[in-house]
């Protein structure tokens, strides 16, 4: 990576931000700004619109009008997988200066924010570009009097709502699939991480994505969100988020017309380490990552750690050892291992996690404080906690920061309950050598994806979805298609 390059980009000014509504950047319809602070410093970085409930009906209008009159839902699909093409090449093209917009904006180290953010956004637009002129529609079965035929229709206008964590990669997740589908979309980024998503919308327009076919209104959630969820011509939703947010969504989509709602709602994952995992030292590696990168801001993060009795002690001590070698602080230095958390409430929360269990007679190992406050910014320690009983907050809640809570189990079937123990089902990790083990553990474990001795770095070709409160749907892979194309029957009598 280019020091001397990410050192110039970082001193650029950024322009203030506006909306992508039909093509066209425009400002609040009442000239409101929010300021853009950046999680480095805790300086103003800029300011963005902030958006009003008549700019996000604008965009849905706006979208409405592309799709209905076919300037994308009627094109060929090779037509539309090659404007998604020179998208992807437009991203990866600039994705050093997405990559560093992106961290000034949001705090991820920048070795993790250049592969996650506009690398991953450019190869998941790439990946569905390729899918969609393969996707066939069918012929059914029937008698030889009847022919019946089943269509893939886009679903018409997708409101996509987004968090702060990796803002290019989760809004590709969903725009890849729904834009290759035919189906136009109004965005809504987290009100903490919109900069790089309105710079690649614009990007799509340079591409030849025709106006009104991606809009972006950036703003509060309460204000902006709940207007697109709220409105009678949104189709579907599909958000990723916090559970008390998904909830209102549905709750909108009921108020209003029953649109499709796809939630991804984060967990509590449990890493289960058994003592015949075939490598502790590498466990204890890829378990650190698998909670500390990106300050612990994953939605798969491995935030529960159950491990075997028997080596709960010489484990933790190996854990922690990776923890405090970890590199820290500037998310901007290549070298940097976990950067910054990403809003000062969001540390005031993982602060106050730690607190609760320190204060209910927890053991801190290591970290539990926020370290470089000179610098102004928003970095937390990373903090593994033992003692931690079933039933507390800290074996329950999600975290959302890099906060390991340690639970030791004695036999399989009790790692199981434990794991099982929570309202969440997103993802889950068993490390053992033993064969029969490991399946019995994915069958029983409920997860939308559970790691065998590995933790995350799975690819697009795989489904990411949650169960229980994690929510339903899937981003990535083919099945992704499945929440942006309606089937539809033809039955003809002959
Ligand atoms: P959030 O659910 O409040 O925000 C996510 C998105 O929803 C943002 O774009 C926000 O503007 C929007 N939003 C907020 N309120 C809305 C409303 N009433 N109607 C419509 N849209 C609305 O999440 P957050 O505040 O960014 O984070 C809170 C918690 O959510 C975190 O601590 C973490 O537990 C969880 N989270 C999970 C993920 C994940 O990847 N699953 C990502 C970010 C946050």
């Amino acid at each position: 990576m280019d020091a001397q390059k990410i050192a110039q980009l970082r001193a650029a000014p950024v322009a203030p931000a506006r909306h992508l509504i039909d093509g066209t950047q425009c400002a609040a319809s009442d000239g409101a700004v929010m300021d853009v602070i950046s999680p480095l410093d805790g300086q103003i970085l800029t300011t963005m619109a902030r958006g009003t409930q008549a700019d996000a009906l604008a965009a849905v209008t706006a979208a409405r009008r592309a799709f209905d009159d076919g300037r994308w839902s009627g094109m060929t699909p090779a037509a539309r997988k090659k404007i998604l093409l020179k998208w992807a090449g437009l991203i990866e093209a600039e994705a050093l200066e997405i990559a560093v917009l992106g961290v000034r904006e949001n705090g991820t180290e920048i070795g993790m924010a250049f592969k996650a953010e506009p690398m991953s956004a450019a190869a998941t637009l790439r990946y569905y570009a390729e899918a969609i002129d393969k996707l066939h529609g069918e012929i059914a079965s029937t008698g030889d009097d009847t022919l019946g035929l089943v269509h893939r229709e886009p679903v018409g206008v997708v409101g996509a709502i987004v968090p702060w964590n990796f803002p290019l990669m989760i809004g590709a997740w969903k725009l890849g699939p729904a834009l290759a589908a035919g189906c136009t979309v109004v965005l809504k980024p987290a009100e903490t991480a919109s900069l790089t998503l309105l710079r690649i919308a614009e990007l799509a327009l340079e591409a030849g994505l025709p106006p009104g076919v991606l809009n972006v209104v950036t703003g509060e959630g309460p204000v902006v969100g709940a207007a697109i969820a709220e409105s009678m011509d949104v189709d579907a939703l599909v958000f990723t988020g916090s559970g008390t947010t998904g909830r209102r969504l549905m709750e909108a989509s009921a108020r209003s017309n029953l649109k499709r709602v796809y939630l991804e709602l984060g967990g509590k994952s449990p890493n289960i380490v058994f003592a015949d995992a075939p490598d502790l030292d590498e466990a204890a590696k890829v378990s650190a990552h698998g909670i500390f990168r990106n300050s612990g801001q994953v939605c798969i993060a491995g935030s529960r750690l159950l491990v075997e009795r028997s080596i709960h002690d010489a484990f933790v001590s190996k854990l922690a050892a990776v923890a405090e070698a970890m590199t820290l602080g500037d998310p901007l230095d290549p070298a940097t291992m976990a950067g910054a958390v990403n809003s000062e409430h969001q540390l005031e929360q993982i602060l106050s996690a730690v607190d609760d269990a320190r204060a209910a007679g927890r053991t801190i190992v290591t970290g539990g404080t926020r370290i470089l406050p000179e610098t102004g910014g928003y970095f937390m320690a990373p903090t593994i906690v033992t003692g931690v009983q079933r039933d507390d907050a800290l074996a329950r809640n999600e975290v959302f920061g890099p906060v390991l809570a340690v639970i030791p189990f004695d036999t399989e079937e009790e790692a199981i309950t434990i794991a099982n123990g929570t309202d969440y089902g997103l993802a889950a990790a068993v490390w053992t050598s033993n064969l029969s083990r490991a399946h019995r553990m994915v069958r029983r474990i409920r997860a939308g994806i559970v790691h065998v001795n590995t933790y995350g770095g799975s690819d697009l070709t795989v489904p990411l979805g949650g169960v229980k409160q994690s929510g339903n749907g899937h981003d990535k892979s083919l099945h992704a298609f499945d929440k942006y194309l309606d089937l539809k029957t033809a039955w003809i009598k002959l």
